[in-house]
């Protein structure tokens, strides 16, 4: 229903509570923040939390000393599986090292379970959604160089609708977000970037958004962006400024 995303220098968890909270009047079920947390000399983790309750929920259950950039967060619509916190996004890979939150309806999920299963891969939820972390861990693991390709491929799969974003601990300068038949946009900053399902989300940040299109991808790191499409063309998008009344 609704997805944010921030990737910059700050605390990613204030800009995703405050996004969602803006996009709470599209109505939802359930919530959940991922975020990649450093401790000092080490790798990046990906740290997920989500309830089957509202935004302030959310907020008011994170553990202590929650906090990492860049981020991700989702209000739940559901389509495919009750409201529960199994199946509130954001969704991960076996590993732990991928999260995806998503719009939309992957059409082909029953079929891509039966193949992820063959390969031995557990699924822990009811959505449709969850299929997705798991192809981009795959596409890792068939050779994918980046997180970019990883996740065109993956989506290469997909049947279906989606507005999407994906975090990698492996790669944690960015986040990787993608659009077939459900919007998403980019909010430029300055030095961070912010990534939304709905203008209203990043208007208080930004005041400039590119809006993806059906059939493309666009990496994000906190000081700019790259957009392609699913058959790993190059696109040019011009910024539009936001109107104030938006
Ligand atoms: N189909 C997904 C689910 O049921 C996404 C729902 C949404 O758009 O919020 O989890």
């Amino acid at each position: 229903c609704g997805i944010v995303g921030y990737v910059g220098p700050r605390d990613a968890t204030g800009p995703l509570l405050e996004g969602l909270h803006r996009v709470e009047y599209r109505g939802y079920d359930s919530a959940g923040v991922a975020v990649l947390h450093r401790r000092r000399g080490q790798d990046a983790e990906l740290r997920v939390h989500r309830t089957a309750g509202r935004v302030d929920d959310l907020e008011a259950s994170l553990p202590a000393r929650w906090r990492g950039t860049p981020g991700i967060g989702h209000t739940r619509w559901a389509t495919h599986g009750e409201p529960t916190v199994a199946n509130a996004h954001p969704h991960t890979d076996v590993s732990g090292r991928i999260a995806v939150v998503h719009n939309g309806i992957v059409e082909n999920a029953d079929e891509l379970r039966e193949k992820l299963a063959a390969d031995g891969v557990v699924t822990t939820s009811d959505t449709d959604t969850e299929v997705i972390a798991h192809l981009v861990a795959a596409a890792f693991d068939d050779g994918a160089p980046d997180l970019e390709q990883a996740v065109r491929r993956a989506l290469s799969r997909v049947v279906g609708t989606y507005g999407l974003a994906v975090l990698d601990a492996g790669h944690p300068d960015r986040v990787v977000v993608a659009r077939n038949g459900s919007p998403v946009l980019l909010g430029i900053g300055e030095r961070e970037m912010f990534v939304a399902s709905d203008v209203s989300a990043v208007a208080a940040h930004v005041s400039q958004v590119v809006y993806l299109d059906d059939g493309e991808l666009a990496s994000v790191t906190a000081d700019g962006y790259r957009t392609f499409t699913l058959d790993d063309r190059a696109t040019e998008k011009r910024p539009s400024e936001m109107d104030v009344a938006e």
